[in-house]
């Protein structure tokens, strides 16, 4: 079974990847910028030995390039994509009284929107098949929001929805759609963050511990799998208790 990982280069997306590998699925690896990282996963995972994987350079925030690459990715596997992990995303912080508007644009095109134009060149094929798994990586900062990250915890709000619309509609179809959202977990992303700002999060998480990537990748690997089966349209928060009500 064939699943595409955008954002794949660094960070969760990296390790999901290989979580996925490692359980015997064909990995389409995505990638914007970091192709000598993505080429070391891929060397990673060819190492593995037991699946086929391929990286695939694409700006997930233009539609064209999603197109394009999910025609390629079509040729190169012989199969359509059955998993898709929406995980490629970025900040742009800022107060909103200071926020550029293009930062507000840049965050909102490439966490909210990407995941709209993967999901719509994605489903035709699920549908087909009557079988499907999108995964959407969230946030808390879209069910909390988050102080300096206006855009960012708009985008993760709209991916939930997006996530709970797509599950009513295409669940009659055999497609479940369900989203992570991570709390802090340590990558380049939450590396970037003030000291404090970092601090003053990890000391309010009931766990009391920055998250790995690895445990995203164990949660994306559940709704990936036929132990999730039954679920679908739900927000699983991984983020050692910090949102729990
Ligand atoms: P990261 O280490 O900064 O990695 C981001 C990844 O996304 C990179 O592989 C990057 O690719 C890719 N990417 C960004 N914009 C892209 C675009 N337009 N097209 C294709 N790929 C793009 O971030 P991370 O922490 O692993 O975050 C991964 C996801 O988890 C994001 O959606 C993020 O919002 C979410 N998340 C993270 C945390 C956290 O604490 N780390 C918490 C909550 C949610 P290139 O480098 O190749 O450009």
């Amino acid at each position: 079974m064939l699943a595409l990982i955008t954002g794949a280069s660094r960070g969760i997306g990296r390790a999901v990847a290989l979580e996925l590998a490692k359980n015997n699925f064909d990995v389409a690896l995505n990638y914007n910028h970091s192709q000598g990282e993505a080429e070391n996963l891929l060397n990673e995972i060819n190492a593995l030995g037991n699946v086929k994987a391929g990286i695939f350079q694409a700006d997930v925030a233009d539609n064209d390039q999603v197109v394009e690459m999910f025609s390629d990715i079509k040729n190169y596997f012989g199969v359509h994509v059955s998993v898709l992990v929406n995980n490629a995303g970025l900040t742009r912080d800022n107060l909103i009284l200071r926020m550029k508007i293009e930062d507000w644009q840049t965050v909102i095109n490439a966490d909210l929107n990407s995941v709209f134009y993967c999901t719509k060149s994605a489903i035709r094929d699920m549908m087909k098949a009557k079988y499907g798994r999108i995964i959407n990586i969230a946030s808390i900062s879209g069910l909390i929001g988050n102080f300096g990250q206006a855009n960012y915890s708009a985008a993760k709000a709209g991916i939930i929805g997006l996530t709970k619309a797509a599950a009513r509609e295409y669940a009659s179809k055999g497609i479940t759609v369900n989203a992570v959202a991570p709390g802090v977990i340590e990558t380049d992303m939450t590396r970037a963050m003030p000291e404090d700002a970092r601090n003053a999060i990890i000391n309010n998480v009931p766990l009391n511990k920055i998250g790995e990537p690895q445990d995203i990748a164990n949660a994306v690997l559940f709704f990936a799998g036929e132990c999730s089966k039954y679920i679908t349209g739900q927000v699983l928060a991984v983020d050692g208790g910090l949102t729990m009500c």
